[in-house]
Order: structure tokens, then sequence, then C-alpha cells
């Protein structure tokens, strides 16, 4: 593992910039249309199944879809993930009357606060080395889990004007597929939907977490008012606040609406420098809008 995130960087740190801006974008659920077929057909049903949640399916559902898909944990690792929907599913009176039980996160909780990159495989050798049963169910969860995406996860589209958008972008900046899938998986999934070609290059989980991405491709090489990130979830927004550039949401349910923008009039801004302070300020309201902290069930 650290001989390969070694070489993922070099090849990031060797590319010379052609242009003076940066532009990273997410894919999963920003330029795919992807998460709410994966989160509802896969995770949510494998959560139920293999965490034993049939009782109280209907308040594990929307948790699940609440944690992930629309609110400020929105895209976050599986594991951070499923530990978050657990407690919250444990806080719930009507849980709580169905005497449901749920599995222990304490294990997992350890495990992930000093493991970076918190991947099936890095649980799995935790597993082997410790041999804690409560390990279990997430290793089960996250292989039925992987079953279920394979299975199901075909045929997922653009969203539109992505890649007018692409295109417009990469005339004046160097841009960049910033991402938590595998490489080699954004690489496959990019050229068949003939929109590889609109990018640099691919930076996958193999280059570490996303802040880490964005630090690799541009320090020393572009100025922060020059750095752009494309993303549709919080992380995506503190990566790039992380290295001090700007963002643009693609804000969950609107996602058309807001390629257009950035199509019509967010890139163009970003290269006059008039993106920075007001405008996008209003787009950062507009995505925290749309992305609560708190449940709609405790309000
Ligand atoms: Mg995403």
């Amino acid at each position: 593992m650290e001989i390969q995130q070694a070489d993922y960087r070099q090849v990031l740190r060797s590319f010379e910039p052609q242009t003076e801006f940066f532009v990273g974008v997410d894919s999963d659920g920003c330029v795919f249309d992807s998460m709410e077929v994966k989160h509802k057909e896969c995770f949510c049903p494998m959560f139920i199944k293999a965490l034993k949640l049939q009782s109280v399916s209907k308040f594990a559902r929307e948790v699940w879809e609440f944690v992930n898909l629309y609110s400020q944990t929105r895209g976050s690792n599986r594991f951070l993930a499923v530990t978050r929907a657990l407690k919250l599913l444990g806080e719930r009176p009507e849980v709580i009357k169905r005497k449901c039980h749920l599995p222990s996160t304490e294990a997992l909780e350890e495990w992930a606060a000093r493991t970076n990159p918190l991947t099936p495989a890095a649980l799995v050798a935790e597993f082997e080395r410790t041999k804690n049963p409560d390990f279990q169910p997430f290793m089960d969860w996250s292989v039925d889990v992987n079953r279920a995406v394979k299975e199901i996860m075909k045929g997922v589209p653009l969203f539109p004007y992505v890649k007018e958008s692409l295109d417009i972008a990469r005339v004046k900046a160097d841009v960049f597929i910033v991402s938590q899938t595998p490489t080699e998986a954004l690489k496959r999934e990019w050229t068949e939907n003939q929109i590889y070609q609109y990018v640099r290059y691919a930076a996958g989980q193999e280059v570490g977490k996303k802040s880490e991405q964005i630090r690799c491709i541009t320090e020393g090489r572009y100025a922060p008012e020059k750095m752009l990130m494309v993303g549709d979830s919080p992380g995506d927004l503190k990566a790039i606040k992380a290295n001090n550039g700007l963002f643009f949401p693609i804000v969950p349910g609107r996602e058309d609406e807001y390629w257009k923008k950035l199509a019509e009039e967010g890139l163009e801004r970003f290269f006059n420098g008039t993106y920075k302070g007001a405008y996008e300020d209003a787009l950062l309201k507009e995505f925290a809008n749309c992305l609560p902290s708190d449940p709609p069930w405790k309000q």
C-alpha cells in the first residue's frame, strides 16, 4: 500500500502545468448520477440485511438516506457512515421501543480513528490481527455491498451539461479527477462515457484523502484563487478549502441546474477573477442549506 501510494503520488507530482488554472472534479454523485441508486438499492438494503435491522427497517432506511444522501455527512467513507447511521438509529424512540439489538460500533470506531485509508481490505487485516468478532458484521456488510454494487450499478448516466462544462474548463485549465474511487475504475468509467479526454489525470483513492490529492497536484504550481473544485459533498468543499482554493457545488437534487450554471457563468467568473467573494459565498450558502446537520425526525 505504501509503495503503491508513493507511485501514484510520483506520477501526479511529475506533471507540468499547461495552464495557470486548476480545476478538480469529483466523480461519484457529481459527474455521475450514481448516489441515489447506489445508496437506495445497494448500501441501504445490505445495511438492513447484514446488520439484522429488519424489525426497524423503516427507520434504518430513513437514517441511512439522511446520513449518506441528504445531510452534511453525504459522501463520507462507508465505515464512518455506518457508525453514524447506527448511532442515530439507536437514539430513535421507535427503535428503543422495538428492542432491536444493534451491533456495537466501538471497535470499528476505535479502528477508524487510527487508520488511513479506511478500506475494506484494511478492515479485514485488522480483523485477522485482532480476531475481534465485533468486526464481523461490518465485514459481511461491506462484502454484500460490493456484490450489490457490481450487480446493480450498470448504465449509470452523466448529469446533463457535464460534457459542456468540461469542454469549456479544459480550454483554460488543467482538469483533474479528484475522487475516492480506485484510479483504474475512474479511468474506465470516464473513458466509457467519453469524458476522459477532457482531463489531464485521474487522482483516485490510492493517492490519499482528497485534501492530500489536491495538495499533491497543486502545491507550488497554482495560485489559490486559480484553483477550483467541483463537487457534491461537504468533503469536497473541505478538501479544497484545506488548500485555500475555491468551490463550486453541484447541489444534490438540483444537479442539472448547477452543471448548467457552471457552464454558463461559474467557469467564466473563475477565469476572469470574479468568482471569489459574493458569488462563491452565495453558492456555498445554497449548498449548506440543502445539507442539514440535524435529522428531520429530531426537529
Ligand atoms: Mg461525490
